[in-house]
């Protein structure tokens, strides 16, 4: 495979589009996964889908018999962007015809959207929608951390992480006891998992008890191996411009400019910190629990929490492409996240560069088009993924045959 730029003209989705979702589009394995083993009749069939198309036209409420109904009309429309939501009563395409009363979300995954911008007050290298390396560490902590807790603490062993294809990402908890959860079963998690408390006004948002709780030491521990180098060092969290969100931080405020003077007998964030934390361990002064809290407001994952609460909540669809990057909405592996780069993720425009190569090498045609790409990876860490989930349903189907061998 030979390397191609990135460069990807959001003026050519519409012509490329056809050409995604007819070669690159993983239908099949796409399909398996909404499928869930069918657990119960209509299970896929009454699955809203929802297309952006040409121009902003969103259509809500597409829902699908099968595989080859949903390829079909992905085909035909070539949506801008496809998002997901819940399994209904009925079939959202027929809502319509019937009465409102009777066409209830039932089952959805659990997810969560973690996106860059909600840490503007907290990074200074980049702010909006842009991203670079030294930022997007702040998505690697926030799956690092979601990920152990959603297993150990909630027992999830099916999530499927996603990057959005711009500034954050995505994760879809996919277990039945997440599918099923009610909407006050999904806010009880989210806030659960939502530490960074409080709006722009709020200037301190994070504040922990006299015991802190396991589950927030854990991911301190997390936070710990990145904050030298990221928090310090790229943030530089502690030079003259940034020092005074930190000192804002700090109890004892008529002890203010005391500090600042302090700190800056440091000529770096680093030797900052460290002169910072000496002078914080004082009587009346709990400086371990003042210097985590600082390190969870930087550093702890912030969630939408309203994307997650809601059981009709849509969220976009894994391998959708982003409109206004051109890149594909790939499963991240959560145990190789530190070597995920965003800016390496395929843009479409690339991907049909690397089909032309490949068709100049015809030996290997029974090989699905996107393993001939640079897809191949993260198609990999979906199948990955399915395998695992389709474990669930198989041991279903063997405990009902048994049960009707019984009978
Ligand atoms: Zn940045």
């Amino acid at each position: 495979m030979s390397p191609h730029t990135n460069t990807y003209d959001p003026e050519t989705l519409p012509d490329i589009l056809p050409f995604y979702y007819k070669r690159l589009f993983p239908f099949g394995l796409y399909c398996q996964w909404l499928r869930y083993g069918n657990p119960q009749n209509n299970y896929f069939a009454n699955r809203e889908f929802s297309f952006t198309l040409k121009d902003d036209v969103y259509i809500r409420y597409q829902s699908f018999a099968d595989q080859k109904e949903l390829e079909k009309e992905i085909i035909n429309r070539c949506p801008y962007k496809i998002d997901i939501g819940a399994i209904y009563s009925l079939k959202p395409k027929d809502h319509k015809t019937v009465k409102a009363s009777s066409f209830i979300p039932q089952e959805k995954e659990l997810v969560f959207d973690i996106d860059m911008t909600d840490f503007d007050d907290v990074r200074s290298c980049c702010s909006g929608a842009d991203i670079c390396k030294k930022c997007w560490t702040l998505m690697v902590i926030a799956i690092k951390i979601l990920d152990k807790s959603l297993r150990d603490d909630f027992g999830f062993e099916h999530l499927l992480w996603v990057y959005s294809g711009r500034r954050g990402v995505h994760c879809w908890v996919c277990d039945d006891l997440a599918r099923k959860l009610t909407a006050t079963g999904r806010s009880a998690i989210a806030e659960y998992l939502s530490i960074v408390k409080g709006g722009e006004n709020q200037i301190k948002k994070v504040i922990l008890g006299d015991i802190v709780h396991p589950s927030i030491e854990r991911a301190i521990e997390i936070i710990k191996e990145y904050f030298d180098q990221y928090a310090l060092r790229d943030q530089d969290i502690l030079n003259d411009s940034n020092m005074d969100k930190i000192i804002n931080l700090l109890p004892e405020k008529k002890r203010s400019e005391h500090l600042r003077k302090i700190v800056c007998g440091g000529v770096d964030s680093e030797t900052r910190w460290a002169l910072l934390t000496q002078e914080l361990v004082r009587p009346g002064v709990h400086a371990d629990r003042v210097l985590k809290e600082i390190m969870l407001q930087y550093c702890y994952p912030r969630l939408d929490i309203e994307v997650s609460k809601g059981l009709n909540h849509l969220l976009k669809s894994p391998f959708s492409i982003h409109p206004k990057t051109g890149r594909v909405c790939v499963p991240i592996d959560p145990l190789k996240v530190d070597t995920f780069n965003p800016f390496t993720v395929p843009t479409i425009s690339q991907l049909l560069d690397e089909i032309d190569d490949a068709n100049k090498h015809p030996d290997d045609l029974k090989i699905k088009d996107y393993k001939r790409t640079s897809m191949k990876q993260s198609v990999e860490v979906f199948e990955n993924f399915i395998r695992k989930l389709k474990k669930t349903w198989e041991g279903n189907l063997i405990k009902e045959s048994d049960m009707n061998m019984e009978l």
